[in-house]
């Protein structure tokens, strides 16, 4: 799909323009009219207190709506950007207090999709785009996804195929003395630490940590179908004739299906390239439940892992 000559016009009216990018498809609006972000959150549902990333074209103009922007910017802009990473910056009065939940700091972002950045470059100002989602559901992967759940509440939508990396971005916070990574996502912190050294974490699942239990960490999505997660050595049910769906790991590098039983690449990216797109399946079959298996415990497997966790509720031994 080649970008309507509308597409821009409809952003400039305040209207919401639903687009691809290579995390997952994001519900865009101009960040510089407070009534245009506030039809994101009533249309999604949002919390008033969860700030929304700005996606723009380039570096430079993301420089235009932070306050400051020091050298690890710069390097990491240069490094990932186009790409799966959000830099949380003190904001520019140009953005608006809503996209931001009322902090004085900014995420930008620069998103790797040819649409989405013909999108921008035609708009040529700040775009607010949470995931197109309704809150707390599954975050879309495709086209379809957007227009099943949020269809006539959008103005416009994208259609730019299948997400390549199919899970949310990194989001890092610069506005404080030490790099803090907020959410593991597309860039793994193995890969910021090459570039700047040094990150702290906070909020995460640290690769060596077990499964949480429920409750430890807030929920910020599920299925609407009861699910639960469970370590490879003990699938508490395997057997049990339940009509239960289970997402498991595979050997292949390709999705295989019998059934209600999925499994998915033994491979982090191709993993989640997949897993929102397998769970929303899964999810749309009104099981009693869907159990999942976690990957390893390893790094490259870590913002999978934080995806499942958020997802699912440990199974009870
Ligand atoms: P999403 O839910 O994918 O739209 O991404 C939004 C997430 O990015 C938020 O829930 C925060 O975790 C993070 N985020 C965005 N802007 C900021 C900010 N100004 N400060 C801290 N975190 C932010
Ligand atoms: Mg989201």
């Amino acid at each position: 799909m080649s970008l309507p000559p509308e597409a821009a016009n409809i952003l400039r009216s305040g209207g919401l323009v639903a687009f691809p990018t290579e995390t997952v498809y994001g519900l865009g609006a101009d960040a510089t009219q407070p009534n245009a972000i506030a039809r994101i959150f009533a249309v999604k549902g949002r919390p008033a207190t969860n700030p929304l990333i700005v996606h723009v074209a380039d570096a430079s103009i993301a420089k235009r709506y932070a306050m400051t922007w020091p050298g690890e910017a710069t390097k990491l802009a240069e490094a990932f950007w186009p790409g799966p990473l959000t830099l949380v910056l003190p904001k520019s009065p140009l953005i608006v207090s809503v996209v931001t939940a009322g902090r004085g700091t900014v995420g930008l972002r620069v998103p790797d999709h040819p649409l989405a950045l013909e999108l921008l470059r035609a708009f040529d100002g700040p775009l607010a785009a949470p995931s197109a989602n309704r809150s707390n559901r599954i975050s879309p992967t495709t086209a379809r996804h957007v227009r099943d759940e949020l269809g006539d509440a959008v103005d416009l939508i994208l259609d730019g195929g299948p997400c390549r990396v199919g899970i949310e971005s990194t989001v890092l916070d610069l506005s404080g003395v030490t790099p803090t990574l907020l959410r593991l996502g597309g860039i793994s912190r193995r890969q910021i630490e090459a570039v700047i050294g040094p990150v702290k974490s906070i909020g995460q699942i640290a690769a060596h940590e077990p499964a949480m239990s429920p409750g430890q960490l807030p929920v910020h999505y599920a299925p609407q179908t009861p699910a639960f997660r469970f370590e490879n050595f003990a699938d508490p049910v395997e057997g049990a004739h339940t009509a239960r769906g289970t997402i498991r790991l595979g050997s292949k590098n390709e999705v295989e299906k019998e059934g209600l039983r999925i499994a998915l690449p033994r491979h982090p990216e191709l993993y989640a390239r997949h897993f929102y797109e397998v769970l929303r399946e899964l999810d749309a079959m009104n099981l009693p439940a869907i159990h999942i298996e976690m990957p390893p415990q390893q790094p490259e497997w870590a913002a999978v892992r934080d995806r499942i966790v958020r997802a699912t509720k440990a199974i009870d031994h």
